[in-house]
């Protein structure tokens, strides 16, 4: 064995360690509020956490990982120079997701950013994942039964803190490709000792049916597919809300924070939204999550769970921590994989953090207004910069607007950028209604065509509604 190797060994058995040191393996709630007492530890508890997982994992990442090697040797940063939360924001800059996909372009197909190798891959490997690729290359993460194991416990906290409760029956219905959502949800439910009944690889109608016949309380799939499946329901007569469902839990794209769609797809299915957001490369869990308080205030909210990650936010350009309080992109430092623990990883997210206690009784910081709008998805016209989602919320915002939407930008014969925003509306005299609409939501001057109700495709999984066709 050469030295490398025993290092590696090593760095890999004390990281190890000290996961399992704050494993629980639970199939059962600790209290009536809690599935696990973590979700009450105090601050002072949860950052010395935070500083024994980093003093343990930044020698692990050095050893096993070539990106993390690279990354501190070209830093000219020693892995003892990241031992605790301050010297890892002071000595280790945010990680961005185009470093990794030059890695994954450079070492296919996995890239060398993970630490599950063939080694760990053929002992306990357990399923590969992979990032959309809507943005560029697709990342590829393989997962071990050892994160599985880590897996279905956080993302037991997120759906009991959720509402879950025994009695409850789960309907999946995802593709059930390579996307961590759909599986982290199938795996805790079953751990939870939740049925589910599967509802992959059908149509709406087939998929209403199941709902009318086995009567599932709990709904698993994107907002727009909520949207789609309620409208399906309401077509064949049906009113979703008379449904024996009780929750939705969503993922795959930003929600809760959308002013107007949380608001349309609970009353649509008089059900409540249990939000489960988060990222492919920060697994295994959710990212944000619902507590019973999370709709009481001014704003929604979303928690994390700080045991187990290391949440920041920094600014867009110098990717330098904001203060709490103040809006910036989210960045998660991971603390709870064998395979794919990160230091400060661009998940990119714009929100608000607060460590203000919330009254659920969970001291775990919360992402105030949720996650809006991931910054791979900022559309630039003409300098004037906006989300998909502020488009969304104006169109909500107008009365009589149809579910779908779509934004178009094209490049005009003098060279322009324009917008153009299409709409479902009964009325197609209301155009000019709606674009003034966008202009007081958004500052942003743009086109508006109606079209029937109906008529724009609805997607399953995740929306597309951005159509970019300009002269690059
Ligand atoms: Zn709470």
């Amino acid at each position: 064995m050469t030295q490398t190797t025993m290092r590696a060994d090593m760095t890999r058995e004390a990281w190890k360690a000290v996961l399992e040191k704050y494993h629980e393996d639970r199939d059962a709630p600790v209290s009536q509020d809690y599935w696990s007492e973590k979700d009450t530890w105090s601050q002072d508890k949860i950052r010395a956490v935070q500083n024994e997982k980093i003093a343990a994992v930044a020698p692990f990442l050095y050893e096993n990982s070539d990106f993390y090697r690279r990354r501190f040797d070209k830093l000219g940063v020693a892995p003892s120079d990241v031992k605790d939360v301050d010297s890892l924001v002071a000595n280790w800059p945010v990680v961005t997701k185009q470093e990794m996909m030059e890695d994954a372009e450079a070492h296919p197909p996995y890239g060398t950013y993970t630490t599950c190798g063939e080694k760990e891959w053929a002992d306990r490997g357990w399923m590969l994942f992979s990032s959309s690729g809507s943005t560029g290359t697709p990342r590829v993460f393989r997962y071990t039964h050892f994160d599985r194991r880590y897996w279905e416990q956080a993302n037991a906290r997120a759906l009991y803190s959720g509402g879950l409760r025994k009695g409850d029956v789960g309907l999946p219905m995802t593709g059930f490709g390579p996307h961590v959502f759909a599986w982290g949800v199938q795996y805790t439910l079953a751990k939870m000792g939740l049925p589910v009944v599967p509802g992959g690889g059908m149509d709406g109608k087939a998929r209403a049916s199941l709902i009318e016949r086995f009567n599932p309380t709990t709904l698993i799939c994107t907002p727009s597919y909520l949207l789609y499946l309620g409208r399906v329901m309401q077509d064949m007569g049906k009113d979703p809300a008379k449904t024996s469902v009780k929750w939705l839990v969503t993922g795959g794209e930003p929600f809760s924070g959308v002013a107007g769609t949380l608001e349309r797809i609970q009353d649509l299915w008089g059900a409540k939204s249990v939000e489960f957001y988060g990222c492919t490369e920060a697994s295994p869990h959710c990212g944000g999550y619902s507590c019973p308080e999370y709709q009481e205030g001014d704003e929604p909210f979303v928690h994390l769970m700080e045991d187990i990650q290391y949440w920041e936010t920094v600014d867009p350009d110098g990717l330098t921590p904001v203060a709490e309080g103040e809006r910036g992109l989210t960045v998660c430092t991971n603390l709870n994989s064998e395979s794919s623990a990160q230091l400060r990883f661009l998940v990119g997210d714009y929100t608000r953090l607060s460590h203000e206690p919330c009254a659920c009784g969970r001291n775990h910081v919360r992402g105030m207004g949720c996650m809006t709008g991931r910054s791979d998805d900022l559309i630039n016209l003409r300098g004037i910069k906006f989300f998909p989602v502020q488009i969304e919320e104006a169109v909500r915002s107008y009365p009589g607007t149809g579910d779908e939407f779509q934004i178009r930008l094209t490049t005009q014969d003098d060279g322009l950028d324009v917008m153009t925003v299409v709409v479902e509306h009964p009325d197609s005299s209301k155009a000019d209604d709606v674009a003034k609409s966008i202009r007081t939501h958004c500052e942003i001057r743009c086109a508006v065509e109606v079209v029937a109700p109906d008529t724009l495709p609805k997607t399953e999984m995740k929306a597309k509604r951005v159509f970019d066709e300009r002269n690059k």
